[in-house]
């Protein structure tokens, strides 16, 4: 008999979340086995009527998770690598529930690799995001958004002003978006240039100020209007040790992991090591 009162504080908490961690995993892996048993019909061995009461009373899971894993199951039947996360119990059912709406035989080992690296959240973005693409292809993941474009009551005025005299404000507006663009990439490419190298990941002021400049508040993955939460290096920092504004992009939370889940596996294909 364990006596707890004699343990310190970081002792019993570091227990606890070791057994709470043991504790998913073997119930996963009891929810990952449900599947069989109905299949075989065993829970009638044990005296059970279904799958549903055997899995109630011996694992004490909810009828709920029990329709839930053979759901999945069923769905996962084409798909032997998302099929074996769900029976080796390595990733919840929950979440594997979450891709199994977009998996296909094509994309199965894709979303493999994402549930094993991604958290629940970004897993729901992810899978959102392709569910609005047809056939559910990674690649081609893109959203569309249409807002309305409010201006001061003075800049409305002097667009009116210009076009009552005959002139043509959308060329006007385009010539300085042009203009606007030219001047944040030739500001980006002077900062690029002139960067050191580092050891610091803490980016200098005036990069984020041109990211922002370029991009706003916003997460910059098209369509997203989530706000920019990280900035992340599109040539990972611990090779190129700098923040070179050209190579760099403010992402929302989810779409951050998204992009370093997807990176990772493209570095996995070219048989480099894994590098955060
Ligand atoms: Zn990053
Ligand atoms: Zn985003």
């Amino acid at each position: 008999m364990e006596n707890f009162e004699q343990w310190s504080d970081e002792q019993v908490l570091s227990t606890a979340v070791r057994y709470g961690e043991e504790a998913r995993k073997w119930k996963n892996k009891f929810l990952g086995l449900l599947p069989e048993v109905e299949h075989r019909k065993l829970y009638l061995q044990k005296g059970f009527s279904s799958v549903v009461h055997f899995a109630q009373v011996v694992g004490g899971v909810s009828e709920e998770q029990v329709s839930r894993v053979l759901n999945v199951s069923r769905k996962f039947a084409t798909m032997p690598v998302l099929q074996g996360l769900l029976t080796s119990g390595e990733v919840s059912v929950n979440k594997l529930a979450r891709v199994a709406s977009v998996a296909t035989a094509e994309n199965e080992l894709f979303l493999a690799d994402q549930v094993q690296m991604l958290p629940k959240s970004a897993v729901e973005v992810l899978v959102k995001e392709m569910q609005s693409v047809p056939g559910h292809k990674p690649e081609q993941i893109q959203t569309m958004t249409q807002e309305a474009i409010y201006v001061d009551g003075d800049v409305a005025e002097q667009l009116k002003s210009l076009q009552g005299k005959g002139m043509d404000v959308s060329q006007i507006l385009r010539e300085a978006l042009t203009k606007r663009e030219q001047e944040i990439q030739e500001w980006k490419k002077q900062i690029g240039e002139s960067c050191q190298e580092t050891d610091s990941r803490y980016v200098p002021k005036e990069v984020r100020d041109i990211l922002q400049k370029e991009h706003g508040t916003k997460c910059s993955m098209p369509g997203c209007t989530r706000p920019s939460e990280e900035i992340h290096h599109t040539q990972r920092f611990s090779l190129s040790k700098r923040h070179d504004p050209r190579y760099m992009a403010p992402f929302c939370k989810p779409h951050h992991q998204i992009a370093h889940s997807i990176d990772l596996r493209v570095q996995e294909k070219k048989g480099e090591r894994r590098d955060p």
